[in-house]
Order: structure tokens, then C-alpha cells, then sequence
């Protein structure tokens, strides 16, 4: 390791209250390298990595940039002297257009100012668009056009002007905080080549991901955090899958990661039923039936329809023909559904299925309005808290108290709180669209468990998933989808193996 420091973290703690987020932290960030951070949901990487790109400050502790001392102001001001970062919620405000917002707070540049009055000027709107342009034509986001409305933009591309927003900047280190889990194989060839270019040209690279197989990939240097503290750094030669898994979760994973048994069965009962259901290029004459303490998983590319099928049979999106069948009638629309005890957790969770700015218990408790309100409006507190207490036990979800806000919550936790407000409900069908996406090991395993304890009580789970392993690690009937039909169908079986899965989706 004969590379020069770049960045030099000391003996850094930081508290939320009665929360720990780092320890003692200590970490070298070296050029012409890309270090990776690597931890459990709540472990202190956006934490250690936020106060180095001047997002927050720590509480005690000292920084090195460039062998001076490193105090950032802003965010703003560390990225002006060369450090960036990609943070992991999202950057951009939806009511402006691309180029307002990667010029956001610098449109000043762009003003040509009158000959009395500096306050006032006009904004040189061409040549503020063709240096936005530029921006997105230099990390590869060409198809992003500067005058477009932000808003109209989905969440990758949404990802991919804040980046172009950074890059401009021409950054020394620039901190990547769990933005691959976000992107479709577009976006993310789109960062690995930045970083790879930033390591040839001698800069340095903060990685923070969930994924082991990419982080192997693409670091030299890996760094694991356990509740704040640094607990090992490994060299790329020193890289073990085993090794680092159990370095994260300070002990060897116990039992089963998924299921161990190869008993596909389930019960005969149809519960949930598509007939004949068309839907744009999304479902075409899709039939599937779902039955009772059956973990049906659907495979396939992101776009091949599946995430729709999600929303359908949620009753969450209106058929061209056909029908969704709960218990051989009708479901009409969502309230139906969840009337039914069919319960929906969302791939965009943030979005979708969490209100952000509420607390913990009022996200938990409104899946369970009917279980302890009378006539449905009268709400009986001590109930409501007894009710929400046992999902944050059952569920172990890691908060200092049920009325912290939902948004402070690491990505893991957040999704137990999802988890949470619908198992809380006893739903008699989960329907979840890549679950775990973004969760640590020792979440996940969590929540493998949790479903195959449900369908052993003979609730129905349709698991859709990006991820092939664990579609094959718990799904007793698993279908691959491609252009809104269904290309195949495998049974549960020991021999099944990702390529056999993703010639059918291709
Ligand atoms: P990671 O990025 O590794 O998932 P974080 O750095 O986000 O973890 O969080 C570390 C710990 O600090 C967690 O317990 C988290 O809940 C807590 N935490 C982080 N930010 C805040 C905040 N703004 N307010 C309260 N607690 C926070
Ligand atoms: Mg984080």
C-alpha cells in the first residue's frame, strides 16, 4: 500500500442522541484507489461518509484533505475544493428543469446583469443549457436533455443529473453511497466508468454498496463497519465472501439463509386468481393463479411486466380486459384488496409505501386502524401502542423510540417498518416487490425467515425479484416473465441454477 493518502479520517465519533453512529472511527482514503464500505443497515457508512463531504459535522475527531487540515462548511463548499457525493436519498428538487438543477444556487453565473442595478439580471438561459448538456453528454447521459422538466424524469435519470451535476465539478474524491442499488445496468455501467476513470486519473472513490459480488468487483480496498465502529479493512487480495459476511455480522450467519427444505407444495385452494388480463406491452392474456401457502416467485428483466403484475394484483392498477379474482370474485380496487387481507409492499418504498415524514408508529399503526379503533375512527391509544410495540419486537426494528421519524431510519429498518404495518394487519397474501432490495444480510435473512413462517401458517406470498438467488432459495413455484407474458415455469428444485433462470428472461 504505497499510495498517497488523500483523505485521512481520525478517531471520529458522532451521536443522535442516545444513538451511537460512529466510534472511534479511523479510516485512509488513498489516490488512484476505490475504497469500499461495507456494513449492516445502520452501521455508520452514510454517517462517516456525509461528514467528510460536509453534509453534517462530527463530534469529535480530526480530518485530513490533502495532508491539511479538512473542516467543510457545506456540501456545497467541499465539493467547490474536490470532494463529492452521490448521497443515497435523492438530490434533486422535481419542479425545475435538469439544467436548473445541476446549476442549482450557482444561476448567477449565467446572469448578464443590467448597467445600474446588479440585482437584477436575465439569465443566459442557451448558454446555461449547453454547459448542462455538456455535463450529462460527458458521464454518458446524453439521452437526458437539459431543458426537460425534472419532474418528468424517473428515479434513475433523476440519479444520473445529480451526478452530472457533480462531475462538473471535476471532483479529486467523490463518495458513491449505495446509488448502484437505485440503477438498472444503464446507470450503473454509467458510475463504473466514472470511477474507473477517476482511478487512472489518480482520484479516489468512497463505495458504499450492499451488493458483495460488486463490491468484490469493483474495489481495491475494503473497509468493514459494525454498529460504528471500524472493525477490519481488507486489501483486494485478502477479498473472501465468508470472510467479510461474518466481519459484518460479528458472527458466523446461523441456520438456514434461505429455506433448507425442497418440499414445493402447498395446499390446492386457488386464493388469488389473473384471468385473461391485458395491459399494454406490460400483460398480454396473462393467466396465473396463486394458492393458498404458496411462495409463488415471478422472475425477470425490469421491464418485462412484472412489477406491474404486482400493482394488479393489489388491485392497484386498471385492467384493458380481464380480471383479478380474490377468492373467485372480483377485487375491485385497492381498499377491496386490503379489505381482503391482501397486503403490498412496494419496490419504491420510499415513495410508495412509507410516509416519510411520519413517525414510526403512525406508519405501522394505520395497517392496523381496524384492530384497535372502534367504528373505525375512534382510536384507543394504549391499544394502538401495544399494537405497534409488538411489530417493532417481532420485527426488531433497530429505532431509539416509535414516534422517531420514519426518514431517519436506515434503508434495513425502514423496510421492517413496511413489513411491519402489513404483517401487523395478519395479511393473508403478501404481495412484494423486490423486498429486499438494499437490505443487509442480516435483515434479509430476517425476512426469509418471516415468509416461510407465513406460508407454514398457510398465507400466500408472491415474491418479484431482480434477484435470482433468492427466487430460487424460497419460491415454491417460480414463473419468468418477459414482454408481459409468462416464458416458463420451474418448479422448486435443488438442481435449479441462475443461468438455467435468465435464458428464459433474455
Ligand atoms: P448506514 O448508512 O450504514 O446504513 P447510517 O450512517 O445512516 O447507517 O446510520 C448510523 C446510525 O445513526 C443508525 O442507527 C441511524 O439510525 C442513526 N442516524 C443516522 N442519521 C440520523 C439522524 N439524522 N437522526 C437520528 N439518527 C440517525
Ligand atoms: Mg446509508
Amino acid at each position: 500500500m504505497g499510495k498517497e493518502v488523500i483523505v485521512e479520517v481520525k478517531h471520529m465519533d458522532k451521536r443522535f442522541g442516545s444513538t451511537i453512529a460512529l466510534n472511534d472511527v479511523s479510516i485512509e482514503v488513498r489516490r488512484g484507489e476505490i475504497q469500499g464500505l461495507i456494513g449492516e443497515n445502520g452501521s455508520g457508512k452514510s454517517t462517516v461518509t456525509s461528514i467528510i463531504s460536509g453534509m453534517q459535522k462530527a463530534d469529535s475527531g480530526q480530518m485530513l484533505y490533502k495532508g491539511g487540515k479538512w473542516e467543510p462548511l457545506s456540501m456545497l463548499w467541499a465539493l467547490e475544493k474536490g470532494i463529492g457525493m452521490i448521497v443515497q436519498e435523492s438530490g434533486t428538487v422535481p419542479g425545475i428543469s435538469v439544467a436548473e438543477n445541476i446549476f442549482l444556487g450557482e444561476t448567477d453565473r449565467f446572469k448578464t446583469f443590467g448597467n445600474d442595478d446588479k440585482k437584477w439580471g436575465m439569465v443566459k438561459r442557451k448558454e446555461m443549457m449547453k454547459e448542462a448538456q455538456k455535463a450529462l453528454d460527458s458521464i454518458g447521459a446524453s439521452h437526458i436533455k437539459a431543458e426537460q422538466m425534472t419532474a418528468m424524469l424517473d428515479m434513475q435519470d433523476r440519479k444520473l443529473v445529480e451526478i452530472a451535476k457533480i462531475m462538473i465539478k471535476n471532483p479529486e474524491v467523490l463518495v458513491v453511497d449505495e446509488t448502484t442499488t437505485t440503477l438498472s445496468q444503464i446507470g450503473r455501467d454509467i458510475i463504473y466508468k466514472i470511477m474507473n476513470r477517476m482511478k487512472e486519473e489518480n482520484k479516489a472513490v468512497i463505495f458504499i454498496s450492499h451488493d458483495l459480488d460488486e463490491i468484490m468487483n469493483v474495489c481495491d480496498s475494503l473497509t468493514v463497519l459494525r454498529d460504528g465502529k471500524i472493525i477490519v479493512t481488507f486489501s483486494n487480495e485478502e477479498f473472501d465472501e465468508e470472510l467479510i459476511k461474518t466481519s459484518m455480522i460479528g458472527r458466523e450467519m446461523q441456520g438456514d439463509y434461505y429455506r433448507g427444505d425442497y418440499d414445493g407444495s402447498y395446499d390446492d385452494e386457488v386464493v388469488l386468481e389473473v384471468k385473461d388480463a391485458s395491459l399494454g406491452n406490460q400483460l398480454k392474456n396473462f393467466n396465473l393463479k396463486i394458492h393458498r401457502g404458496e411462495i409463488l416467485g415471478v422472475g425477470g428483466l425490469s421491464h418485462c411486466g412484472m412489477h406491474t403484475l404486482g400493482k394488479v394484483l393489489f388491485g392497484a392498477c386498471k385492467l384493458e380486459t380481464g380480471r383479478v379474482l380474490i377468492k373467485g370474485r372480483e377485487l375491485k380496487d385497492e381498499a377491496d384488496a386490503m379489505k381482503e387481507q391482501i397486503g403490498y409492499v412496494a419496490k419504491d418504498r420510499d415513495v410508495e409505501s412509507l410516509c416519510l415524514n411520519a413517525s414510526i408508529r403512525d406508519n405501522i399503526a394505520v395497517g392496523g386502524l381496524d384492530r384497535f379503533a372502534l367504528h373505525k375512527f375512534l382510536i384507543l391509544p394504549r391499544e394502538e401502542k401495544k399494537y405497534v410495540q409488538k411489530q417493532i419486537n417481532d420485527l426488531s426494528v433497530k429505532c431509539a423510540e416509535m414516534d422517531q421519524y420514519v426518514s431517519a431510519l436506515s434503508g434495513g429498518n425502514k423496510q421492517k417498518v413496511v413489513f411491519g404495518k402489513w404483517i401487523g394487519r395478519g395479511s393473508e397474501i403478501l404481495i412484494l416487490d423486490c423486498p429486499t432490495r438494499g437490505v443487509d444480510i442480516g435483515v434479509k435473512q430476517a425476512m426469509y425467515q418471516l415468509m416461510y413462517r407465513m406460508k407454514k401458517e398457510g398465507k400466500s406470498i408472491i415474491i418479484i425479484s431482480e434477484e435470482m438467488a433468492e427466487l430460487i432459495g424460497m419460491a415454491d413455484c417460480l414463473i419468468i416473465m418477459k414482454d408481459g407474458e409468462i416464458k416458463k415455469e420451474l418448479p422448486r428444485s435443488e438442481t435449479l441454477s441462475e443461468s438455467d433462470i435468465i435464458r428464459y428472461m433474455i
